[in-house]
């Protein structure tokens, strides 16, 4: 069984899905993972055969390189699989005659749900239709699609089988989702490459804070989380995202410990609790190694997700307008203290294990395939 995956190069994007590449490989899948040049080695550890297409600054033109490349080889495959934010995975599909499987690493999306991510952050700029019009025509040139807006489409023209990387009772607006349709396999869980890393846990709590791979210009929010602990008998590790200048941060003192990127899964491990900006991978991460988490959401998917992180009970979320050092500590060490917070963690955690997972999503697209096959 021959399987094309393409994606776009986001890594919250990416992360997600090499384990589910993995467990299609075990399972005698040949996959093929269509990315930028750039991302070669990444993909790598998903033990895929890689195609590049050239790599560029704008979302439209990344969209137009995906499509032509797949376009070139889409034919020798059984199946076609996608992020769902490369919205032609399934146009290409039905133009060879492919049957498609598409990937959700954020929670599924419905019109509400989309009318909320983009009221802030990088997608915000679609919420003048006639942008998204015009983005939509660019990208679609020859390619009849069912609606003249994107997101739209991401909504409006779904394939057979959507893979949803949450749990159901993360999902917002659940019961609005075919869910013969919709898939919510749990998190993404599987072994990464173990990194070097220097820090040495001591007899103390461990606070890990981190924005992500994308949130910009944090240097107030760092400097008010050492504030906030740096009398503290704790210790605190800030991810400040790779492009953070951290001479912007003078005189940190010893407890607080500043790094452009950790290996966040091993510092989840020994983490007490997580502030984080509530991308949805973290999120994710944290339910995954227990760990209660206070959300302070910056853009898109990140309030909603904040909301669904204090639904189900597993933290608190804060808003970074009101924000300040008081507020901060004392919502981090309530929800490190509370104990039915201890206790909702050990219910998600018992529903991941019950969850499809990578696996049983591998299993689902192999039997798209053998259906097709009969
Ligand atoms: N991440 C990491 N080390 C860091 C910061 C982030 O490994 O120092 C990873 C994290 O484990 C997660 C991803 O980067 O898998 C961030 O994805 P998320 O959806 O949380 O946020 P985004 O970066 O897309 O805003």
């Amino acid at each position: 069984m021959k399987i094309l995956m393409i994606n776009l190069p986001y890594a919250g994007h990416v992360v997600p899905t090499i384990g589910l590449i993995q467990q299609l490989i075990q399972k005698g899948c040949h996959v093929t993972y269509l990315m930028p040049e750039d991302w070669q080695s990444r993909i790598s550890e998903s033990g895929a055969d890689f195609v590049g297409y050239p790599n560029h600054p704008q979302l439209s033109e990344q969209m137009k390189n995906a499509w032509s490349m797949a376009e070139k080889i889409v034919d020798e495959y059984d199946l076609v699989l996608y992020e769902q934010f490369f919205f032609l995975g399934k146009h290409l599909a039905d133009k060879y005659h492919k049957p498609a499987v598409r990937i959700f690493t954020a929670p599924a999306t419905n019109q509400k749900l989309m009318q909320e991510y983009i009221q802030s952050g990088p997608l915000s700029i679609f919420r003048y239709r006639w942008i998204a019009h015009a983005f939509t025509k660019d990208i679609a040139k020859g390619i009849p699609l069912k609606t003249d807006n994107w997101l739209d489409e991401i909504i409006e023209n779904p394939p057979a089988l959507n893979l949803v990387y949450t749990l159901k009772e993360f999902q917002p607006y659940v019961d609005e989702f075919d869910q013969n349709m919709y898939q919510f396999i749990g998190p993404s869980v599987y072994q990464r490459e173990k990194q070097e890393f220097d820090f040495i846990k001591k007899d103390r709590p461990v606070i890990y804070i981190s924005l992500g791979t994308i949130v910009k210009g944090a240097a107030s929010f760092f400097k008010m989380c050492i504030e906030a602990f740096e009398h503290e008998d704790v210790d605190v590790i800030i991810s400040t995202g790779k492009k953070f200048n951290l001479n912007k941060l003078k005189h940190v003192p010893e407890n607080i410990h500043l790094y452009n990127y950790v290996p966040q899964l091993q510092v989840l491990k020994m983490s007490d609790v997580f502030v984080t900006h509530g991308g949805m991978n973290s999120v994710s991460e944290a339910f995954v190694y227990n760990v209660p988490q206070v959300v302070i959401p910056f853009s898109s998917d990140q309030p909603v997700n904040g909301q669904c992180v204090e639904k189900i009970g597993a933290g608190k979320q804060l808003s970074l307008s009101a924000l300040n050092k008081d507020i901060l500590k004392n919502t981090v060490f309530s929800v490190m203290n509370d104990t039915e917070i201890k206790k909702n963690l050990k219910k998600i955690r018992n529903l991941i294990c019950e969850s499809a997972g990578n696996e049983g999503a591998a299993e689902m697209i192999i039997e798209v395939i053998r259906r097709k096959g009969d």
